[in-house]
């Protein structure tokens, strides 16, 4: 039998998967003796039986009836109980944290006689109906479906009428009238009457809350942060306990360091006579967390003393939501808390030197595209002026857009290619595409753990809240500070590192991460535990990071970065610019004399490059790839040159002789799949001479800079080869150049000659490959776009968002490896390449080589390194560490 149904007091931290990570740390703090309410937890796998079969499982109401019993029995109360209520809550939570996307209703259990009851029993009568009205609205909303906004307008209609400035001014008989107000709303909107049964709303409740994991903010959240969609919701139930009984009582959010900055501290929101909700809605404006030590010591104590507690226990930053009744703390929820990339490496580094953690424990803990994130520059704070406003640095980084006051308006902008900023009072689940599309929110409400801060900080989205002096005006849709209008449209930078928001677009600064891998300067806290984590992860890591790198400056640059030597550099754009006209003539000549003449003036020019790079890398490999793409690429454009022979035509002078050639070249090389063309060693292989030119300038390169007393390590890699036929043909060809420059200079130069492995031919036939070449160099980008049958430009734009959408995708194979097909050739290309080769040397210069999952697969397949873009080797060399844990 199936079990869907486990006390707090049966789970732990280690049954996330099962009881969501809600349920899971709920039991694991009922079992370290924290006070908890008592509750239960029902079963991902209930949920995921429910959306599969569309009916609720078998037994599961036994199940939770039986758990309700034992609840009972504990509290001395009944759910729905006249004089004396018990209520429960019922609270998603899946095994991610998906911070206020799924549903949770408060109160459950009350009615129209309960609410008496609990009027008396607690001596508060304005509390009762608070609670009861705050269950109509939930239960409506979320069970019924009934458009939250309206609920919201009939409460601030109320206050109109009442004069008041929040919740707090109306009395237990205005929230009398407004649960009678809030019933009929239901019974217009959803043609039925709010159930008086307890039974009925707690299994209702539950049902809603496993239908919420497949709400529309709900799969959208997942589909930004890869989590699957078959995973399914948890459902705690457990008992209320009363932030709202009056000034003694109150709820609030608490993080153990400060998940912006990473600093130790007390650091929340606490909100005095409220529930829970309360406190990231933003009702009203919540007050620092040092204000509960104000208002209620003992409370603040002891909510310090678990803090504590459970920082040791989970050795990591906890975030906490915590509730005061009476006086009396009690604690709802805790896990290991979502932090910026910034505070996740000083965390990582501060907990290592307070020996909760290893230094891999910490490298664990820190993440490539944190990395990434801190090497993006900053406002330069002494070149901008005053700010408009400030606010809460709820997520750092700078960003510039324009001013936009709805998800909609964001959303619509931003496809049209404009970045704007979104600005709102304060953000709700459904501001979320808004917020995806947008490069910054702010928010004129709401603290560090109101929604906004809380789901930019997830998406690494710059966010500033709680900046009080800005007034929005959503009608007139503009918003105010200080004496200074901004219009939607409007250009405004927004600093999430300071929490400024500043007019027109700031200029940018250098981060300090980024000055630190390019000159080794330590200038703060945060670069120092940037720098140990890389050191830890250069000392354990198997995989070689190289860059991919066509000029002495990114070479230069890429060694600076730690590079340890380049992976791919590109020849195409050394023929570009004004050297064009030499590869036109390549091209066009007729006679060997003419074609001599053109790659002759070229040679020099290669051989110049070379040894710049060469220079630039002295000591370390240099892989350098044969010309590559397909020849009309340099050609001028069909269609215009076409056009500029008629309209000489129609304007009666002579055409030119040079454009005619031309034109007939380019009909003669024009391809309409380039991509699968004239290119790689087919081009060597029916250009005569241009292999020979290029192998050439690197031995005579090779030579200039030994002659200059360097180490030039050049190695040949020949591109989208399909058959070892092709690739002996040049080898050989290479071979008698190698051994002309050897001949003419008098030393010995070697040149290990290997190639790519960009096509599934290849990758299949890699043993036979391998007898002839030294090294292989997996081109994920090509051999992704062969496997797949797609062209990246032609796809990308067409059908990838669709495919996303429909979860084909989880992410695009052209960011993260795809593992199943063109891994698996990879797979097999590394097998049978070092079954034919033992030692064969193994590589990646694709754009995945940047990419830290897929340098998480690269190390697991056995590569000997990984080759990115020089921007990218500081997170490569972090990946291939953490790989290596
Ligand atoms: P979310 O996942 O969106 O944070 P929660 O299930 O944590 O949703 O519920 C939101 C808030 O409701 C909590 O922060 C808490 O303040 C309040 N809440 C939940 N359960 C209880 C309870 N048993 N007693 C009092 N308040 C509760
Ligand atoms: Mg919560
Ligand atoms: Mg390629």
């Amino acid at each position: 039998m199936v079990r869907y149904v486990y006390a707090f007091t049966e789970g732990g931290r280690d049954m996330a998967g099962l009881l969501g990570g809600k349920g899971a740390n709920l039991a694991e703090m009922t079992r370290l003796g924290l006070p908890v309410p008592p509750g239960f937890t029902v079963t991902t796998e209930a949920c995921r039986t429910f959306l599969t079969t569309g009916g609720e499982p078998a037994g599961l109401a036994r199940e939770i009836s039986d758990h309700l019993s034992r609840l009972e029995e504990a509290a001395g109360r009944r759910l729905g109980q006249p004089d004396d209520p018990l209520l429960l809550s019922v609270r998603s939570g899946a095994r991610f944290s998906m911070p206020g996307m799924m549903e949770t209703v408060l109160d459950v259990g009350l009615n129209d006689d309960s609410v008496l009851g609990l009027a008396k029993s607690s001596g508060n009568e304005r509390f009762a109906w608070d609670s009861y009205r705050r269950l109509v609205q939930m239960f409506g909303s979320t069970v019924l479906g009934v458009d939250g906004a309206l609920f919201e307008e009939t409460m601030a209609g109320l206050k109109r009428d009442r004069g008041a400035a929040d919740d707090l001014g109306l009395d237990a008989a205005d929230l009398a009238g407004l649960v009678e107000a809030y019933k009929e709303l239901i019974r217009r909107e959803a043609g039925e009457s709010f159930p008086q049964s307890p039974a009925e709303q707690l299994q209702r409740a539950v049902l809603a809350v496993f239908r919420s994991w497949n709400g529309e903010r709900a799969r959208l959240y997942r589909r930004r942060e890869h989590i699957p969609d078959d995973l399914g919701t948890a459902v705690n139930v457990q008992c209320m306990v009363f932030g709202n009984l009056g000034s003694d009582s109150g709820s609030g959010v608490a993080f153990t360091r400060d998940p912006a900055t990473g600093r130790t501290g007390v650091y929340g929101d606490y909100l005095a006579d409220a529930q829970g909700e309360d406190v990231v809605a933003g009702i009203r404006n919540t007050v620092p967390l040092e204000e509960l030590g104000r208002l209620n010591p003992a409370a603040f104590d002891r909510l310090r003393e678990h803090m504590a507690t459970l920082e040791a226990h989970y050795r990591d930053l906890c975030d906490i939501e915590f509730t005061v009744e009476r006086g009396r703390l009690w604690m709802l929820q805790t896990r290991v808390g979502k932090r910026t990339a910034e505070a996740a490496f000083t965390i990582a580094a501060e907990l290592a030197d307070e020996g909760l953690i290893t230094a891999d424990e910490g490298l664990a803990r820190v993440g490539g595209d944190g990395l990434a994130r801190l090497m993006f520059p900053r406002f330069d704070t002494s070149a901008v002026g005053d700010p408009l406003a400030h606010g809460i640095p709820a997520s750092p980084g700078a960003a510039v857009g324009a001013a936009v006051f709805d998800s909609a308006e964001a959303v619509r902008r931003a496809a049209a290619g404009e970045k704007v900023v979104l600005v709102r009072e304060e953000t709700t689940p459904d501001d979320l595409p808004g917020m995806v599309a947008a490069q910054a929110v702010l928010t004129s409400r709401g603290g560090k753990t109101s929604h906004a801060a809380v789901v930019a900080r997830g998406m690494g989205k710059v966010c500033v809240c709680g900046a009080e002096e800005i007034t929005v005006d959503l009608r007139r849709r503009r918003f105010t500070a200080g004496g200074t209008t901004v219009e939607e449209g409007t250009v405004v930078s927004v600093d999430g590192s300071e929490g400024a928001v500043y007019p027109g677009a700031a200029p940018l600064a250098d981060s300090a991460v980024m000055r630190y891998f390019e000159t080794g300067e330590h200038a703060d806290g945060l670069v120092d535990a940037v720098a140990r984590a890389m050191e830890h992860a250069d000392g354990v890591r198997r995989l070689g990071v190289r860059a991919n790198a066509d000029t002495p400056g990114d070479a230069a640059r890429a060694r600076r970065f730690g590079a340890e030597g380049i992976g791919l550099c590109r020849t195409e754009h050394m023929f570009l610019g004004d050297r064009r006209q030499l590869v036109e003539a390549m091209i066009l000549a007729v006679t060997d004399a003419e074609r001599d003449r053109a790659l002759g003036a070229l040679l020099p020019l290669q051989r110049r490059d070379f040894a710049g790079i060469l220079e630039a890398m002295d000591g370390l490999p240099v892989t350098i790839r044969l010309l590559d793409p397909p020849l009309h690429e340099f050609l001028p454009d069909r269609t215009e040159l076409a056009v500029r022979l008629a309209a000489a035509e129609a304007h009666g002078s002579p055409p030119s002789a040079h454009d005619a050639e031309l034109l007939d070249a380019v009909n003669r090389m024009h391809e309409e799949n380039p991509m699968l063309g004239l290119r790689g060693v087919r081009l060597g292989l029916v250009a005569p001479g241009l292999v020979a030119m290029q192998v050439r300038a690197i031995a005579e390169a090779v030579v200039e800079r030994r002659r200059a007393g360097g180490d030039p390590r050049a190695e040949i890699m020949v591109p989208l080869i399909d058959t070892v036929e092709e690739l002996r043909l040049v080898r050989e060809e290479v071979e008698r150049v190698l051994a002309d420059v050897s001949a003419e200079s008098g030393m010995g130069v070697e040149c290990p000659i290997g190639t790519m492995i960009e096509l599934p031919r290849a990758a299949l036939t890699a043993g036979r490959i391998a007898e002839e070449a030294r090294f292989f160099s997996f081109g994920t980008n090509d051999l992704t776009q062969t496997t797949w049958g797609f062209s990246r430009d032609d796809v990308e734009a067409a059908f990838f968002s669709a495919y996303l959408d429909k979860g084909i995708f989880k992410v695009s194979p052209f960011e993260t490896i795809d593992r199943e097909g063109v891994g698996r050739l990879v797979e097999i290309a590394v097998a049978e390449g070092r079954a034919a080769r033992p030692g064969l040397k193994i590589g990646v210069c694709g754009e995945h080589g940047g990419d830290p999952e897929s340098v998480h697969f690269f190390h697991s397949a056995g590569l000997d390194y990984v080759s990115c873009s020089p921007f990218r080797v500081p997170v490569a060399r972090l990946e291939a560490g953490r790989a290596a844990l």
